[in-house]
């Protein structure tokens, strides 16, 4: 594991500074991404009244409370989605330097988990999983491997797996139904998570995806499980990787303790 480059108590403060811009980005992505907008241009703007938003009332953290969470123009209230996200782009940020380093590691979990945040909420609210997210997602993954103890071979393999395994799952479920089950997103996403945690997480998240969401369509759903799929899986097999993430090693013990 690579040493710490700078003191923590530098790094602390600037990550979540860092990190409470991402999430204040994923507001952005969030809004614009489904609705096929740009997320260069034009600068963030009041979806209600329409006017550009001033660069001092869009701090991450403190603007929403400064605008008691309206639009400074039209007092339209402003979604506390967006302050969520700023919260947790900063939260997330400072668990992934705390739980996997100071060091390429960490900057490389912090920057998953934001990626994971952001298609967790765009397909739970509009059922797509965006490819400009999971192919910067596979793009980076590759890249920070090279730095990291999972290595260029093992993330370039668990790519092609997650991806793979999601298309045939698709494939055979079209072959027998008639239907599309999963979508390119789902592949896609799945290829995301192996590029960044390897050939052996991807089962794993696989299976914690699929319990997750078929819990949630026995409660939530009322049992409606049968018939048209429409769980916005990508939302449960985001929730598994930061779960696998996290906590794999310690599930992989305490199941192998029970044998
Ligand atoms: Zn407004």
């Amino acid at each position: 594991m690579n040493s710490a480059l700078l003191p923590l108590s530098f790094i602390i403060p600037a990550a979540a500074v860092l990190g409470a811009c991402f999430g204040s980005f994923s507001n952005v992505l969030v809004y614009r991404l489904p609705r096929n907008l740009s997320v260069v241009g034009p600068r963030s703007f009041c979806p209600s009244c329409k006017k550009t938003v001033a660069w001092y009332d869009n701090i991450p953290l403190l603007s929403w409370f400064l605008l008691r969470g309206k639009c400074r123009y039209c007092s339209t209230a402003i979604s506390p989605l967006y302050l969520i996200l700023e919260a947790a782009g900063a939260l997330l940020t400072l668990v992934a330097l705390w739980r996997l380093g100071n060091n390429v590691e960490g900057a490389a979990a912090a920057f998953y988990l934001l990626l994971l945040l952001n298609i967790a909420i765009i397909d739970w609210q509009h059922m797509i999983i965006p490819h400009t997210l999971t192919i910067t997602g596979m793009l980076t993954g590759l890249a920070f491997s090279i730095f990291t103890p999972l290595g260029i071979i093992n993330s370039a393999l668990g790519m092609l797996l997650g991806a793979g395994i999601i298309l045939a799952v698709s494939y055979g479920y079209k072959l027998m139904r008639g239907v599309v089950g999963m979508g390119g997103g789902d592949v896609m996403l799945m290829g995301m998570v192996g590029a960044y945690q390897g050939i052996w997480a991807v089962p794993a998240v696989l299976f914690g995806g699929a319990i997750m969401g078929t819990l949630y369509a026995l409660t939530a759903g009322r049992g409606q499980v049968a018939g048209q799929n429409k769980l916005p899986f990508g939302t449960f097999l985001a929730a598994a990787a930061v779960v696998v993430l996290f906590a794999g090693d310690w599930i992989w013990s305490f199941y192998m303790g029970l044998f």
